[in-house]
């Protein structure tokens, strides 16, 4: 199958790069792929998709990997957009979904990023890659390098779920607990790269995450029959996410899949304990400043400064979107809250998404009946620290009493 990519992009300014040679960074910032889009359009129709296996891949035209047979994949599946009738009541709407990512491999949505990542560095000859990691990102490095068979070293912050430390040790990175945050562990990758030869898989300093993670914007608007819904929330730590699903309407709307009259509103939701993206977008600024004293349950959120700031704010704004930041202290209260009504198991990150739409639509930004999506973008179950509460337990030695078990909540 042909390969529809022209070239690279600094993102900062335009300059044309190539893109047969492996990239990281251009004038310290991100670089994205760019696509013959009229030769996409010529190649495949929306209706021709519908015959592909249900999964990121089916996107072919519009991602970045070379041949088949270098794909590395955990048999990434479509994810899907669940209707929340309870949780949309109780946020005074009439129509509310959750995609559910936390269905991917590893339990969060940056298993399709780190599968493009690690499929192109593969396919680029790389044999070690490192990151940095609020957590998610480093358990999805880790399982998918092991599956390429590539060396993985894996940096995080001390106070990383305990889970994102053990699936990364288990799938056999070398695995590092450091006491500073997200972006002091970014360091240690940057001042290894000479001494240990490898590959830095951080967020946007490679282009192939992005296009990963592109494909949850692909994937929603196929399910959505071409027509994407009126706002779009999502968690912001890193930022890819939102900046790949406004990077996949771009395309569709020049390949004439979708509308390029209305474009959703882009979300930016960030916690009181981590808002470098929100406290930019409140002063006016394209480009953010580091937060002090990061501190979220939300891991993923934990991101004080982050490389594609100016990118998160261009397309929030360019959506007629908005970004703000919801307070840390009840975050896990939203989570139970949202968990009980719908059963999904909603992380905390997007359980931040929850509490956003309950400010936007009091405040009349979101309208009753608009069409509302919130990514749930990780598994409850990664986060045990966060989630423990007491249980009521049983003595079988003694009668049982069924008032009393009736009544336990
Ligand atoms: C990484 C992560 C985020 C933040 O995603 P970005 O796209 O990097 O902003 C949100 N939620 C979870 C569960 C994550 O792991």
């Amino acid at each position: 199958m042909p390969r529809f990519v022209t070239h690279l992009e600094g993102a900062i300014d335009g300059e044309r790069l190539d893109a047969d040679k492996i990239a990281s960074l251009h004038r310290d910032r991100p670089i994205l792929v760019r696509y013959d889009l009229e030769a996409v359009r010529a190649a495949v129709t929306p209706d021709q998709l519908r015959a592909r296996p249900w999964s990121m891949w089916r996107y072919r035209e519009l991602l970045p990997y070379f041949d088949d047979a270098d794909v590395v994949s955990l048999g990434e599946s479509i994810t899907p957009i669940l209707p929340c009738p309870r949780l949309a009541s109780d946020l005074g709407l009439d129509r509310l979904w959750i995609k559910d990512e936390s269905q991917l491999p590893t339990g969060s949505f940056k298993s399709r990023g780190l599968a493009m990542a690690i499929t192109m560095a593969r396919r680029f000859g790389v044999q070690r890659v490192a990151l940095p990691t609020a957590g998610n990102a480093g358990g999805a490095a880790a399982a998918y390098a092991a599956r390429a068979g590539l060396e993985c070293y894996v940096f995080m912050p001390e106070d990383t779920p305990i889970i994102n430390q053990l699936e990364c040790k288990l799938a056999g990175a070398k695995t590092f607990l450091v006491n500073g945050l997200i972006n002091d562990c970014g360091k240690i990758v940057r001042q290894g790269q000479q001494t240990m030869g490898w590959f830095d898989l951080s967020t946007l300093k490679e282009p192939y995450r992005l296009e990963g993670k592109k494909t949850m914007g692909l994937e929603l608007a196929e399910q959505c029959n071409w027509k994407l819904p009126d706002v779009i929330v999502y968690p912001t730590g890193g930022g890819t996410g939102l900046i790949g699903m406004w990077k996949a309407f771009q395309e569709l709307a020049a390949l004439g899949w979708i509308s390029s009259e209305k474009f959703p509103r882009m979300v930016s939701v960030q916690s009181s304990g981590c808002a470098p993206i929100a406290t930019a977008y409140d002063k006016n600024e394209r480009f953010a400043e580091l937060f002090p004293n990061a501190h979220t349950v939300a891991s993923g959120l934990r991101v004080p400064v982050a490389v594609g700031d100016f990118l998160i704010l261009d397309a929030v704004r360019q959506s007629g979107g908005t970004a703000l930041a919801v307070a840390e202290e009840t975050l896990l209260d939203w989570q139970r809250m949202a968990v009980r009504q719908e059963g999904i198991a909603l992380c905390p990150e997007s359980a931040a998404c929850v509490a956003a739409v309950a400010q936007l639509t009091s405040s009349g930004w979101i309208g009753r009946s608009e069409d509302v999506v919130i990514f749930n973008t990780g598994a409850a179950q990664k986060y045990v620290e966060a989630m423990q509460a007491p249980l009521a337990s049983l003595d079988i030695s003694l009668p049982l009493d069924w008032e009393k078990i009736a009544k336990t909540t």
